[in-house]
């Protein structure tokens, strides 16, 4: 493994605001103007190649030049990343459209897309040095970062909405991490978490290592171009809570056209939310530029509903930049987006992936999606962990007497063949 030199490939970090740079320290806020800062990677010294990267093991780590950590030895790898670019056939035909491919990040160790920051944050916070770790989380984010604590050996602290559905929090909990469970909205849970980080100085992954955390998941559009033979689709369809992941996919696809791992790009952004949480849909069909907070989300989506979305104005703008879209899903629309994609794919995901697909069928059907285009949809978590909003599929589970006259009676009935 070649070692990267300290501060080598990282340059500094600038405020999304007013641009003032920072030496990549523990820092994630402009002391000007308190803007959100971002990572700039000395891009000219980065030395990194096509053919390298295919040789490399098949994790987010394959891009390490371009992720904000110094000493490799600190990294927290549980395997998450790379994951199956699948191409939907079935379900292309049903929706109609020519090419389709799912990014399956179902398949993540923890199950969601979160592992992807959540690697990055937790071996930051050992390079920081940070005694605990944590997290504000509506459910995936806590596993994530819950499991990378434990495999790193700090000890974690999970804030969550009370009503997190109980199979992310179990798992969490699982984990060892200790889960604060706030009486309130994920904003609520956000605020005491941001709070404990500034008092007793822990590494809360999305807060005071944010800037750092949220490089982790460009690598998702890292491998959907890798594995469509380094170049980038024509449309890329993103579920969206903070925003974090669609403008993190936008600063994906520059830096790989910077390095040259691309030929340019011209892929539509299409932003997704559930209809009870959709604060960027909306100031993007308002033609708004301020983003209005939802103050109390409703929607079965719960892993999107950030009713006060942390880079909503940095991810609208991305979508403006990209010529894309945005496009809310129902209720309802959402779980038979989930359907779709169990029944036609194989796929099981959870209500954010149904967002997507249903947004999919949405912007077919308006033509806003041309029937000869070429789309990637981002399904971003597992299913098994939103189980009970299948309950009422229990009703077509048929028992049987542990014979076959019983089954052969219920097959002559029709029930069953
Ligand atoms: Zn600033």
């Amino acid at each position: 493994m070649k070692t990267l030199k300290k501060n080598g490939h990282i340059k500094a970090l600038k405020c999304r605001e007013c641009g003032r740079e920072y030496p990549p320290a523990k820092i994630h806020a402009c002391e000007e103007c308190f803007g959100p800062l971002e990572v700039i990677y000395n891009i000219d010294s980065i030395n990194i190649s096509k053919p390298v990267i295919e040789t490399r093991s098949k994790t987010l780590w394959r891009y390490r030049e371009l992720l904000p950590l110094e000493d490799e030895k600190k990294i927290v790898d549980l395997g998450a990343g790379f994951t199956p670019l699948q191409e939907c056939k079935r379900l292309a035909e049903t929706l109609r459209v020519k090419k389709l491919y799912i990014k399956n990040d179902t398949v993540n160790p923890t199950g969601s897309f979160k592992d992807r920051p959540a690697t990055v944050a937790i071996s930051k916070s050992l390079e920081f040095g940070f005694r605990a770790v944590g997290c504000a989380s509506t459910g995936n984010l806590a596993a994530a970062t819950a499991a990378h604590a434990a495999l790193a050996g700090l000890p974690c602290y999970v804030f969550i909405p009370s009503n997190t559905e109980r199979g992310k929090v179990l798992q969490a909990a699982a984990y060892g991490a200790k889960i604060v469970a706030v009486k309130g909205t994920y904003d609520d849970a956000n605020r005491l978490a941001a709070q404990a980080a500034y008092e007793f100085d822990w590494g809360i992954v999305n807060i005071n290592v944010r800037p750092y955390y949220v490089e982790g998941s460009k690598t998702i559009v890292f491998e959907i171009c890798e594995q469509l033979g380094w170049r980038a689709p024509e449309n890329i369809i993103i579920p969206v809570g903070s925003g974090a992941l669609l403008c993190a996919i936008w600063r994906g696809l520059k830096q790989f056209r910077e390095l040259e791992l691309i030929n340019g790009f011209k892929t539509r952004l299409i932003g997704a939310q559930p209809e009870g949480c959709s604060p960027i849909v909306k100031a993007f069909k308002d033609n708004s530029e301020d983003i209005f907070p939802v103050e109390k989300p409703e929607t079965i989506a719960r892993s999107l509903a950030i009713g006060d979305p942390g880079d909503g104005v940095y991810a609208l703008r991305a979508i403006k930049e990209s010529g894309g879209l945005a496009e809310y899903a129902t209720d309802e629309e959402i779980i038979e987006g989930m359907r779709l994609l169990a029944k036609t794919e194989g796929i099981f995901a959870e209500p954010a992936g149904g967002v997507t697909i249903a947004v999919l069928k949405k912007l077919i059907e308006s033509g806003d999606i041309g029937k000869d285009e070429e789309v990637v949809c981002c399904i971003t978590g597992s299913g098994f962990k939103s189980l009970e909003i299948f309950s009422a599929d229990a009703a077509s589970i048929i028992e049987v007497e542990p014979n076959f006259n019983s089954l052969k009676n219920l097959a002559r009935l029709g029930g069953v063949m």
